[in-house]
């Protein structure tokens, strides 16, 4: 497979058009042309359907493999959100369309989506109000302390310290910081939460924030969390909930009833967008009352006529976060899926996604090392460091695995477990396919005992095979695909 620029044929054309033989009204201003022709490449429609359709073979998605990749949540996504998202009546509209017109408006459809969606996710999670802008997952945690920072100031409260568990993602240390917070890391106890002889010292007048996940990116569950609340608040500081995969507490524990004060949800995890394609993604924020004055404008509003509409006039709003509404077909296929599934659908899948990470973590416990034990939630964590006893790496057994079809899960992450391999197998995979994988990760974990010096050449079924990954990055090199 070639780079299309190297498949381009001097004067070869992809659509021919006829001479013009209308007159040419207005002439373009000189100083508005090009000096030189654009540097594009000349191929006819064949040659780029080609050219796609055979890239388009080479991608690794979850619509073709199994996909265990931890804390990104890389389920199946039904492809009836996606078609509701391509109604023309949503994926036409301008967002500048009026929303109010005389005999009826273009736009009551999309605000009464936004709206019911933040009703839907306050539902869910137990917060008292949402807004959809934020988006992506780590911009929704900006906007949470930016907010928390809002709601400080109004008091007078003069609080620049979020802490942090030690085994967060890393948006979280990140989002504090830009918000002008100073961090101070917690960290993560022998039964793999939180230590709250460390935690509940560390609280004072100087806490603005403890930002948690919980389930923690370990996967396991901090049933204390109640405690940490009321340590908090009695200093004012508030409770941040990473909520960015919610797989596995659907239906099950609403973090409001736990006393968070702020959220964000990845939409692109959990509600039937797909994470990790680099593609569009939304962060929902989500707060309790006391917050509520500052989330971002716009907010949607539904009058007592029943007419939707967009409210600017809020004195004590960060502003604006994000153009418009924030990714709002996202948000759509977030709504339909809510409703496609309704409430037992939802606590199916959190049920089915903490069955289907227990079974794997379960056959695979004598195998590789657990670094902490006991029933994890949507994901489990291993440890490679047996296997390294004989030179082979958690990066090896990754690359081993795509011999096999399968990406590999998420590796060297959470920071905490040296050798992680974090497996998140997601509640659409049937059995059969979990089977396939834990017989795959059985036989390599053999294999690092008989022959550890083969995993240096894995993968070798992909058009490349290992690379200098350093290199990789600083100093591309296309030769290989000539
Ligand atoms: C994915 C993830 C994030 C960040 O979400 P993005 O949309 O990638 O910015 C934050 N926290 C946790 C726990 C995550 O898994």
């Amino acid at each position: 497979m070639s780079i299309i620029f190297k498949k381009s044929v001097p004067g070869r054309k992809g659509v021919q058009l006829p001479e013009c033989d209308v007159p040419v009204l207005k002439k373009i201003d000189s100083k508005y042309l090009r000096s030189e022709d654009a540097q594009l490449c000349e191929l006819s429609e064949l040659d780029i359907v080609r050219h796609f359709t055979g890239l388009s073979r080479k991608n690794y998605g979850v619509d073709t493999n199994f996909y265990p990749l931890g804390s990104c949540t890389m389920k199946y996504n039904p492809k009836i959100t996606e078609k509701i998202a391509a109604l023309d009546g949503f994926s036409s509209l301008h967002p500048l369309l009026p929303q109010l017109r005389r005999g009826g408006s273009l736009t009551q459809g999309a605000l009464s989506v936004i709206y019911e969606l933040e009703q839907q996710l306050c539902e869910i999670t137990g917060m008292d109000a949402f807004t959809t802008h934020p988006l992506a997952g780590a911009h929704g945690e900006l906007t949470g302390m930016m907010l928390i920072a809002a709601y400080h100031k109004k008091k007078g409260n003069n609080k620049k310290v979020v802490i942090i568990p030690d085994e967060a993602h890393g948006t979280n240390p990140s989002s504090a910081s830009i918000a002008g917070f100073e961090i101070r890391s917690v960290p993560t106890g022998e039964n793999g939460r939180i230590d709250l002889e460390k935690l509940i010292p560390m609280i004072d007048q100087n806490t603005a924030a403890i930002m948690m996940t919980n389930p923690n990116t370990l996967g396991l569950f901090n049933p204390d969390i109640k405690k940490i609340a009321n340590a908090a608040h009695a200093f004012d500081a508030m409770l941040y909930y990473d909520g960015a995969n919610l797989n596995a507490i659907l239906g099950k524990f609403r973090p409001g009833d736990a006393d968070f004060d702020v959220i964000h949800v990845n939409l692109h995890k959990t509600f039937a967008t797909p994470h990790g394609g680099g593609g569009p993604g939304a962060g929902p924020v989500g707060v309790k009352k006391h917050l509520e004055q500052f989330l971002p404008i716009s907010r949607v509003a539904k009058r007592t006529d029943g007419i939707y509409a967009l409210e600017y006039n809020y004195p004590d709003s960060i502003g604006y976060i994000a153009p418009f509404y924030g990714n709002f077909s996202v948000c759509l296929k977030a709504y339909a899926y809510i409703l496609n599934l309704g409430a037992q659908g939802l606590i199916d899948v959190s049920e089915n996604a903490v069955l289907n990470a227990n079974y794997v973590f379960h056959s695979l416990k004598h195998y590789y090392e657990v670094p902490y034990p006991g029933t994890c939630m949507h994901e489990c964590v291993f440890s490679a460091r047996k296997q390294t006893e004989n030179g082979v790496h958690a990066l090896d057994i990754a690359k081993a695995l795509i011999d096999k079809g399968m990406h590999p899960p998420t590796v060297y992450f959470p920071l905490i477990v040296k050798e992680a391999l974090m497996v998140e197998p997601t509640e659409t995979e049937s059995k059969e396919t979990l089977d396939t994988f834990i017989a795959a990760m059985i036989e390599i974990a053999h294999r690092a005992e008989s022959e550890p010096q083969v995993f240096s050449d894995f993968p070798k079924t992909t058009p490349v095979s290992r690379l200098d990954e350093t290199k990789a990055v600083k100093n591309m090199d296309f030769s290989y695909i000539t």
